[in-house]
């Protein structure tokens, strides 16, 4: 018999993968299923969903897969791919309106990637770390080593749980059963799987001595995780696929990373922007002065004009925090004119003829217009 053109058929590329083949098969045969067929055409349509469900039961099993790439469909004559394929099950299972539950169907009819992901399998546990960095890793951003005691698949016998199987008695191999329930519309063939090897199609021989059969085994790790400058106090990171591995190979879960800002000594955040309060001298604010302000990132000079009043607030334009989403956060810079508790027999003397200065005519003027 001449070879089938199995991508051909679904008009999908040679290295499609699993979700461009059940894309591709889902619109074929929702064209082509005999109950829309026109009545004139019921034969054709027969036919060729028969050809594109055939065609997406080879290619959606992985296994059958590699063997129609390395043999061609000629390998499937006979027995091997008569079996769990059986095109009035099909049918019944799409007749007209049940489309909805699709990739249950698919992976149930076809038994593609029941080897990943059983009826049984489930997703890991999420994991949450908290940690917490100071204001200087919210400027610069910073990496945190994470150490976490997660179930893993044993290495021993790949997630399996045992060394040994053998094709399942109860299923025999498929890995679904089939039931004809009767129903008020007539007799439906009904697939549902395999309770006894939860649709694996085999039966553990034996149990994996490191992992007591479970197939996972719990091990100490440690991860790194980059955090971004500009992350708030309390935000979480997620790390897809660090949490714990799912029983009976079903996906990771995450892990999340809170975190925490530590106060600072000297700068208050509010939102990227830093909030400080300087204390300048009493001169320094009368006559004006370049004085050196300690920043998130640094020491930058700051120019006090002459006669600023204590309490003027400055603000230093980006010396703030990196913003994940805004702009960059500026430096608010709060001065307070100390005044001096200890003078010198000098300066007392400058003070007092400050005092006994007369206020200047401007002064007045200012005043009295
Ligand atoms: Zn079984
Ligand atoms: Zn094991």
């Amino acid at each position: 018999m001449a070879d089938k053109e199995y991508y051909k058929l679904l008009g999908v590329e040679k290295g499609a993968s699993k979700e461009e083949i059940k894309k591709a098969y889902k619109k074929l045969a929702m064209k082509y299923h005999p109950d829309r067929a026109p009545d004139d055409k019921k034969k054709e349509y027969e036919e060729k969903f028969k050809e594109i469900s055939e065609a997406a039961s080879v290619l959606g099993d992985e296994k059958k897969r590699q063997q129609y790439d390395q043999f061609g469909s000629n390998v499937f004559q006979g027995g091997q791919a008569s079996q769990g394929f059986d095109f009035s099950d099909i049918m019944s299972h799409f007749r007209s309106g049940s489309f909805g539950d699709f990739d249950d169907v698919f992976d149930s009819l076809f038994g593609g990637g029941t080897r990943q992901r059983s009826s049984h399998a489930q997703r890991g546990s999420d994991f949450l770390y908290e940690t917490e960095i100071s204001l200087e890793d919210v400027a610069n951003g910073t990496t945190k080593t994470i150490p976490l005691n997660k179930l893993e698949h044993c290495q021993e016998c790949q997630g399996k749980g045992a060394h040994t199987f053998e094709s399942c008695h109860h299923c025999n191999g498929s890995g679904y059963m089939k039931r004809t329930q009767r129903t008020p519309f007539g007799l439906f063939q009904q697939t549902s799987p395999c309770p006894y090897c939860h649709s694996k199609g085999e039966l553990p021989q034996d149990s994996c001595k490191s992992c007591g059969g479970e197939g996972l085994v719990r091990k100490q790790k440690k991860i790194e995780v980059t955090i971004p400058a500009g992350v708030d106090d309390g935000m979480r990171l997620r790390v897809r696929g660090e949490g714990e591995v799912g029983p009976h190979n079903g996906p990771s879960g995450d892990l999340y990373v809170e975190i925490h800002v530590m106060p600072h000594k000297y700068f208050i955040r509010k939102d990227n922007d830093i909030h400080i309060t300087v204390p300048i001298s009493f001169t320094q604010a009368t006559l004006g002065d370049d004085i050196d302000i300690p920043t998130i990132s640094g020491n930058a000079m700051l120019k006090i004009p002459a006669g600023t009043e204590s309490e003027t607030i400055f603000r230093m334009k980006n010396k703030g925090l990196p913003s994940l989403h805004h702009s960059h956060g500026d430096q608010m810079v709060k001065v307070k004119v100390t005044v001096p508790q200890k003078v010198s027999k000098k300066q007392k003397e400058l003070i007092k003829q400050l005092k006994e200065e007369k206020p200047s005519k401007s002064f007045f003027k200012k005043i009295f217009g």
